[in-house]
């Protein structure tokens, strides 16, 4: 249903809007014609009003000068000159006996008699008369004359409506190709502008279909607001894409790890059952099975916060911290561990350093590192685990005298699982520097390690110092 709603040519978006715009386009483009229309309309009629009432004078005062003998006599001559306008004249007495008519003989057709009324009181008044033969009327002015006998003067609208059908029959020509060619150029435009769209709805598609999340969009540079759904769009996409990966290889990373501690739970299991003969012996052997499937869910709870953090998703409970305070207690909680291996841990704080962060988070990412500088640290060695702040930056470091990291393992230590080959007979599982690296990185800082083989190493934490 949903693809062939989205095939119908009728229901997609460019052809509503282009449908929408030429709409616009037709109903704008007629209140133009109809203005320009009424407009010229009204010029045409007031200039033949005004000829009319020129004329009307004209006979009037031929009227009042010579009477109908002139009046005739005019016409007379204009009828021998071929006068351009054309006018009707005639002049009835009080009973609206003709006493003078004079037409051009096309408008016979006329029923003039339906002109016998009194002249209208108000002077200039222009009364219609219509006809069902012409296509025009006529417009004719009438007015009583000094000697009681009417004057009526008019003139045909046949030039005037002429012109105004010919501006109609243009206007309906002209709009038609308009109308298609802007209902074209919009479907044109709009499908253009809306191309970005149908790219998205392919790439959700084949996400749909195939599951792969790796698809982006190419964006145009544009700028604009669907460029910008674009880069939001990909953004979303690289968002996913880290999380599945993020998950992928934690699966990954649980299936290779569970299968060590796992034989040997199943190993001590079995060898107590074949071969342990007393109490003690099976004792021994549980306590072993709790000892190794302690390990697996520190493992796993481990492997469950690397994976959060380092996917985002972890939720850090920040609060105003006196991170001088924070280390200084770290290590105190590490002191008697240092002293039993005889090595020297020494703190370099400052008196006080306020920075947002999650103390919980901190203090195992710092206990991480300080716990490795002892541990891969030999007798008679130093540790020393200082602090500062510059630039927005608290910066925590732990420096230790011990045996140091290879240059060829120091980019991997950061990995998840990994142990170094030396590290292999020191106890660990290969996750504490993965935990520091992604419970710094919540909190939107950055961690380092420099090292020399057999000198010792540096390790440094940045976190962003919010209170500075
Ligand atoms: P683990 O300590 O459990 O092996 P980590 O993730 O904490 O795992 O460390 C990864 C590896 O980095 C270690 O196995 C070790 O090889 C190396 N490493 C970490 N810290 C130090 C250090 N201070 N000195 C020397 N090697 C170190």
């Amino acid at each position: 249903m949903f693809s062939r709603r989205v095939n119908n040519p009728f229901s997609r978006i460019n052809f509503r809007l282009t449908a929408q715009f030429s709409a616009i386009f037709v109903i704008t483009s007629l209140i133009l014609f109809l203005i320009a229309y009424l407009l010229l309309s009204s010029t045409l009629k007031s200039k033949d009003h005004d000829e009319l009432r020129t004329k009307f004078f004209e006979v009037w005062a031929q009227y009042q000068t010579g009477g109908l003998a002139l009046v005739r006599r005019e016409f007379a001559l204009e009828e021998l000159l071929g006068s351009r306008k054309l006018f009707f004249v005639r002049v009835s007495d009080q009973v609206f006996r003709r006493l003078f008519l004079i037409h051009p003989t096309r408008w016979e057709q006329f029923d003039f008699t339906r002109l016998d009324e009194p002249p209208p009181p108000e002077f200039g008044e222009v009364v219609r008369l219509e006809s069902e033969v012409y296509q025009f009327s006529l417009e004719v002015i009438s007015s009583r004359l000094f000697d009681g006998n009417t004057l009526q003067v008019g003139t045909s609208t046949e030039e005037r409506d002429l012109f105004l059908r010919r501006f109609r029959g243009i206007f309906a020509l002209v709009i038609v190709p308009l109308v298609a060619l802007s209902f074209l150029g919009g479907l044109f435009t709009s499908f253009r502008s809306l191309r970005p769209i149908h790219s998205l709805t392919q790439a959700a598609r084949s996400i749909i279909q195939t599951g792969r999340t790796h698809t982006r969009i190419p964006s145009k540079g544009t700028g604009d607001e669907l460029d910008e759904l674009i880069l939001v769009f990909n953004q979303m996409l690289e968002r996913i894409d880290t999380l599945i990966r993020g998950m992928r290889e934690a699966l990954d990373n649980v299936a290779h790890d569970l299968r060590t501690p796992l034989t040997r739970l199943r190993g001590g299991a079995e060898m107590a059952l074949r071969s342990a003969r007393d109490e003690e012996a099976y004792r021994s052997a549980l306590a072993d099975a709790i000892e190794e499937s302690d390990g697996i869910r520190v493992m796993l709870k481990t492997l469950t916060d690397v994976t959060e953090a380092e996917t985002g998703t972890m939720r850090l409970s920040l609060e105003t911290v006196d991170l001088a305070k924070l280390v200084e207690s770290v290590a105190e909680m590490y002191r008697y561990v240092a002293e039993e291996k005889d090595v020297i841990l020494q703190t370099q704080l400052p008196e006080t350093m306020q920075i947002t962060a999650d103390p919980a988070r901190m203090r195992q990412a710092i206990g991480n590192v300080l716990d490795n500088a002892i541990k891969y640290t030999q007798a008679k060695g130093i540790v020393i685990v200082s602090a500062r702040v510059e630039e927005g930056w608290a910066t925590i470091t732990v420096q230790d005298t011990g045996m140091g990291i290879s240059d060829e393992d120091l980019p991997t230590i950061w990995d998840r699982l990994y142990r170094g080959k030396e590290a292999r007979q020191h106890p660990g599982l290969g996750l504490g520097l993965s935990t520091v690296k992604a419970y710094v990185q919540a909190h939107g800082g950055s961690v380092a390690a420099a090292s020399e083989e057999g000198t010792g190493s540096t390790f440094t934490i940045r976190v962003p110092n919010a209170g500075d």
